[in-house]
């Protein structure tokens, strides 16, 4: 069966949890078992980190355009998150639903409550870590970020967890490969939904 036939419209995924609880990762695996999936691309007020390529992993903007961005009402959801503005682009994200692509948003949770409100139909995906002592081991492992930048994202975490009960699905990140057949078997439900098949279930009218 033809995906248009089954859905005219995408599916929106958004995926959010802890910084290093493995959201990037996740995301790249689930990219690679299906590429018809499409990830939207961010704008971000933060310097590019080592290897990120503009227009791949962010657009990178400083504080002052991000912000005309903001008042030309570009963005579909907006937060400031460990001290640097991120946004997604309404347009960008709109345009792929429309063609009929599923759409996977890599947001924090105040832009992913934004989303849901605008979007109820929206699915929002909570990537828990397994402890907080792994939570940490994973920052310091990936390398990335500077002391005082993972103790910064280290404080978020409490808060972070405490809204997680408003996400439609947790998935603890503790194996890698369960998590991602768990974050998949998401996928695979919502696109099974019954409201999805309107169209397909139309041909039968006829007899
Ligand atoms: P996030 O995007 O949530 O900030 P990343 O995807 O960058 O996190 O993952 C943080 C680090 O943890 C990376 O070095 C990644 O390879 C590693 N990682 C991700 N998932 C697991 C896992 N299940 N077990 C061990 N390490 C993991
Ligand atoms: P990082 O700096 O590690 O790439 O991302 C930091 C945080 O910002 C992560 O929680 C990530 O999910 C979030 N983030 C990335 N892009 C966006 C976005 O467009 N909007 C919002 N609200 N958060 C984002």
């Amino acid at each position: 069966m033809s995906r248009s036939t089954a859905s005219p419209k995408g599916v929106l995924f958004i995926i959010s949890g802890p910084s290093g609880t493995g959201k990037g990762t996740i995301c790249k695996a689930l990219l690679q078992k299906d590429p018809a999936l499409r990830l939207s691309v961010s704008t971000t007020t933060r310097s590019p980190r080592n290897g990120e390529i503009e227009g791949d992993h962010y657009y990178f903007f400083n504080k002052k355009d991000f912000k005309k961005m903001i008042q030309k009402d570009h963005f579909l959801e907006w937060a400031e998150v460990y001290g640097n503005y991120y946004g997604t682009s309404r347009q960008s994200v709109l345009g792929m639903l429309d063609q009929g692509s599923d759409v996977i948003l890599e947001i924090d949770i105040q832009g992913a409550l934004q989303v849901k409100d605008k979007l109820p139909a929206a699915v929002l995906i909570f990537i828990a870590p397994p402890s907080m002592s792994e939570l940490k081991s994973r920052l310091f492992s990936r390398g990335t970020d500077s002391l005082e930048e993972i103790q910064r994202r280290l404080s978020c975490m409490v808060d972070e967890l405490k809204l997680a009960g408003r996400y439609d699905y947790i998935v603890i990140n503790d194996n890698f490969e369960q998590a991602l057949d768990k974050v998949r078997a998401v996928i695979s439900a919502e696109k099974s939904r019954s409201r999805h098949f309107k169209s397909f279930l139309a041909q039968f009218a006829q007899y």
